[in-house]
């Protein structure tokens, strides 16, 4: 039975990977610190013996006991406001985490995937981006303590490829969203369903013009499992080329939700990219790779999610204070 390590194994992603691995008959160890992730993702998972938890923070030393074929590095902060909440930990898990990884994995002799971002293109000034898009990163701003961490990521990683001859792979994940997003993480999508559940208006932020464009997870999943797979180790960007404005979104989600509320403008975060949509043609031709999984169904798979949500947990993230992430 082939093993795999998962870290970030109780957050959004983490917790999709691991089901996936479990189907496909893998012994899957999931390693998370709990700083954004949620045991209730996994904890299905948790009779099944082919399923071991590890309570870990990977930013210091990480050990497994015996054989490892891969390791998929998925534990990191991903949304705006966590950034500005646990900076310093964002750029711990990217950069110190993955170097714990990357020994990890030289020492088993394990093939590991990183998990990059659409955000090492910054404020984009090429559209769409192509992998070899260097980007347009403020190394300053409140978002550059994710930014810069994932760049260095990237770095290190192809260090370690080129000069100890590691098996590593670099997904760059644009936006991607489905059951399990957590409600108050402050990304577009909580938001607003957050907000139409609530009998809230919609916050949109700047005046809506600025582009997405969203991945359903089981099409991230699909694509983050064929590029472990393949023999490709440079970047491959997995997304859905699907682009819409953030005010075209917000009608989307009140017809979607029924809700009788209205748009309602705020003030745009500081360095919020204007526009992004992901170049595929890469994993198309390497993976034979496309989403398949359209908005309207994904986003309606969604909200039957965050429907099954509590009262309690509604209320709990109905205090955002989206004003954080202007702080300069
Ligand atoms: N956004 C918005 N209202 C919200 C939350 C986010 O208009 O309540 C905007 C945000 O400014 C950005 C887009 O939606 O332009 C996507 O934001 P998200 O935090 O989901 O992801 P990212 O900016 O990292 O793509």
């Amino acid at each position: 039975m082939k093993k795999i390590l998962i870290t970030g194994a109780a957050g959004f992603l983490g917790s999709h990977l691991c089901d996936r691995f479990i189907k496909e008959g893998y012994h899957v160890i999931g390693m998370d610190n709990l700083i954004t992730g949620d045991l209730k993702n996994i904890e299905h998972l948790f009779k099944l013996e082919q399923f071991e938890y590890y309570h870990h923070d990977v930013t210091t030393f990480v050990h497994v006991p015996g054989k490892l074929d891969y390791i998929l590095h998925f534990a990191s902060p991903a949304s705006p406001i966590d950034y500005l909440k646990i900076p310093i930990q964002t750029l711990k898990v990217g950069a110190l985490g993955t170097h714990n990884l990357l020994g990890l994995a030289k020492e088993k002799g394990a093939r590991l995937l990183i998990a990059s971002t659409s955000e090492v293109y910054g404020d984009p000034l090429v559209h769409p981006q192509t992998e070899e898009y260097y980007g347009n990163v403020n190394t300053i701003g409140p978002r550059g303590v994710y930014d810069e961490a994932k760049r260095f990521q990237e770095s290190i990683t192809m260090a370690y490829n080129r000069f100890h001859s590691l098996e590593t792979r670099i997904v760059r994940i644009f936006n991607t969203y489905g059951p399990r997003m957590r409600l108050n993480d402050g990304r577009v999508i909580p938001a607003f369903m957050g907000q139409a559940l609530r009998g809230e208006d919609l916050t949109v932020f700047g005046d809506g013009s600025q582009t997405r464009s969203f991945c359903y997870v089981d099409d991230q999943v699909e694509g983050i499992y064929r590029l472990l797979l393949s023999d490709y180790d440079l970047p491959v960007n997995i997304g859905n080329p699907h682009e819409i404005t953030i005010r075209d979104f917000a009608e989307e989600i009140i017809k979607l939700t029924g809700t009788t509320q209205k748009v309602i403008y705020k003030d745009l975060p500081k360095d919020d990219p204007m526009q992004r949509q992901p170049d595929i043609s890469k994993a198309k031709e390497l993976l034979g790779w496309e989403p398949k999984v359209g908005r309207e169904e994904g986003m309606r798979k969604t909200f039957e999610y965050f429907k099954t949500l509590s009262q309690e947990d509604l209320k709990r993230t109905a205090h955002r204070d989206f004003a954080d992430r202007n702080r300069k």
